[in-house]
């Protein structure tokens, strides 16, 4: 892997760091607090062109790929989270099922809209009583053949980006059949919003990520017509799981991200804050304490960016990427707790962008599969089974 950005890359890179720093943290604060989704800025992002980052120009893309997508999420995160999943869930997870797996009446209906931002998509495979065990959905489809129908019943929890007035579809996975052997058959279906039949409940009070919009859907005899399958039918389960795997790296870069965040936040607090007559910078605990913060961001970002690497260049990434997300979280939430103590008791007040980097560090470990489900999926890949 060459450590270096390309021109285009470190271009990208910086535009999104000037980005974030002059539109983004002035005012992101304020939509935090007031648990609100932050439209302008969405906007802005999607004109800037972020929400058709790797995806090609003939829909309206940049004809970029993960590791530009991975950049950007990345200095976003650095800055704030919420806006980070905001185009992560808008990418990753809304339009690539489209991209990798639609027919080219899908795209062409879809992905133009998805990648200028005009609509936002979202990705609805977690159930009330299934997370990690995705399998295990429960959500049907059943087709009607009098109408050439699919009619969804079922419900989804914790769906990002599902509720906001620019949200244009969800991509479902639901039971669609059976085997010989009696195992469910799994398939994606876009349901676009508004459709009848499709509830989107009131956002969810959450402790992080309060600028992004998260909530529970639930479908009751859902009528989509059956040119709304995604990919083959009874694949939707493997479909999904390829689309994680890819999503981790997403998740990774914006962990590193948060972590880099925290450093950025702490060098500079170190320096202006004095106890005891002199800057708490001065103090060894304080200055060995960051460069253990900064070590664990540079190896975050190389794992992410070694786990791109390989996916751009078509070569098996699994590992690399499970490896890279583990990582990533567990490095940003032990940066965002350090972040918080070196800032003291500002350290607690929402005001000071650390807090907000410490309730938003948690979800890291949890979203997009589980710390322990990126173990599993790790020993798997060692071969280690059973
Ligand atoms: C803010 C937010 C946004 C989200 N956005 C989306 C979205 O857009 N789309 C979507 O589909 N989902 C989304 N999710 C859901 C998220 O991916 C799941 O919450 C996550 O995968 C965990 O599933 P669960 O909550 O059902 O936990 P469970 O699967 O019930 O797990 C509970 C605990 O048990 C552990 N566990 C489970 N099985 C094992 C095992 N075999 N061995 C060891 N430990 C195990 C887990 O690691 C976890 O610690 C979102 C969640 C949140 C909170």
């Amino acid at each position: 892997m060459d450590h270096h950005l390309s021109p285009e890359l470190e271009e990208l890179r910086r535009t999104v760091e000037e980005f974030a720093h002059e539109v983004v943290a002035p005012k992101i604060g304020d939509f935090y607090e007031r648990h609100e989704f932050p439209y302008e800025i969405v906007r802005e992002m999607g004109r800037m062109g972020l929400f058709g980052l790797p995806f090609p120009e003939e829909y309206g893309g940049m004809g970029g790929d993960y590791l530009a997508l991975g950049i950007a999420l990345e200095e976003l995160a650095r800055v704030d989270s919420s806006v980070a999943i905001t185009l992560e869930a808008g990418v990753s997870l809304g339009a690539m099922p489209i991209h990798l797996f639609g027919t080219p009446a899908q795209k062409e209906e879809w992905l133009p809209r998805l990648c200028s931002g005009e609509i936002l998509g979202a990705f609805g495979l977690t159930e009330p009583d299934g997370g990690s065990d995705a399998g295990a959905t429960r959500t049907t489809a059943r087709l009607d053949e009098d109408t050439n129908e699919w009619v969804i019943n079922g419900s989804k929890c914790f769906i990002t980006n599902s509720g906001t007035d620019i949200t244009g579809l969800v991509t479902v996975t639901a039971v669609t059949g059976r085997t010989p052997e009696g195992k469910p058959l799994i398939s994606s279906i876009i349901v676009p919003s508004g459709t009848p039949g499709f509830t989107v409940a009131a956002p969810y009070s959450k402790v992080g990520w309060n600028a992004s919009d998260t909530r529970e859907l639930s479908f009751s005899d859902v009528r989509v017509p059956a040119e709304n399958l995604l990919g083959e039918l009874g694949r939707g389960y493997a479909q999904f799981l390829r689309i994680l795997d890819e999503g981790r790296i997403a998740i990774s870069a914006l962990a590193t991200g948060l972590a880099q965040g925290c450093v950025d936040e702490s060098v500079k607090y170190a320096k202006e804050r004095h106890a005891f007559g002199r800057p708490i910078g001065s103090n060894q605990a304080i200055q060995f304490k960051i460069a253990d913060m900064e070590m664990k961001a540079h190896t975050a970002r190389l794992a992410w960016r070694d786990a791109a690497s390989r996916l751009v260049a078509g070569e098996p990434f699994k590992k690399e990427a499970a490896l890279a997300k583990l990582y990533s979280s567990t490095v940003a939430v032990d940066n965002a707790r350090d972040a918080t103590q070196i800032h003291g008791g500002y350290g607690f007040m929402n005001e000071y962008p650390v807090a907000r980097m410490w309730r938003d560090s948690k979800i890291l470990e949890i979203g997009e599969g589980t710390s322990e489900v990126q173990r599993m999926l790790i020993a798997r890949e060692l071969g280690l089974v059973g």
